[in-house]
């Protein structure tokens, strides 16, 4: 019965842990802001007011002004959550040459025209 690792490896007590522990699923202790935190980067990209916008999720089929959704502006980028099943609805990423708009998960937005 002995292991063959050929290592007297101390019962170490893992640094990591703690780590893990913040890092762990403490989803609901991230902080978030709603849909109007990314108004102003997509008005740049669009030029109309995606708050107003109605959206649909294409993970549950939720319907919602966009204005309702979850942002998060701490990731690389921001990611805009729905705020009924908390699925990724958009994220957007800048660089200093271009953005990177995923929308795929949105099955559509409904933008009401200047009339
Ligand atoms: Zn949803």
């Amino acid at each position: 019965m002995s292991g063959n690792n050929g290592s007297d490896s101390p019962d170490a007590t893992d640094p990591g842990l703690e780590d893990q522990d913040i890092a762990g699923r403490v989803a609901n202790a991230i902080p978030h802001l709603d849909g109007n935190a990314v108004a102003g980067p997509l008005w740049e990209l669009f030029r109309f007011d995606i708050v107003a916008a109605i959206g649909r999720c294409r993970h549950c089929g939720a319907v919602r002004a966009f204005g309702e959704t979850m942002v998060y502006v701490d990731a690389p980028g921001i990611v805009v959550r729905c705020a009924s099943c908390e699925g990724v609805l958009l994220r957007l990423v800048e660089t200093p040459t271009r953005y990177w708009l995923d929308v795929s998960g949105l099955s559509y937005l409904q933008i009401d025209r200047e009339v």
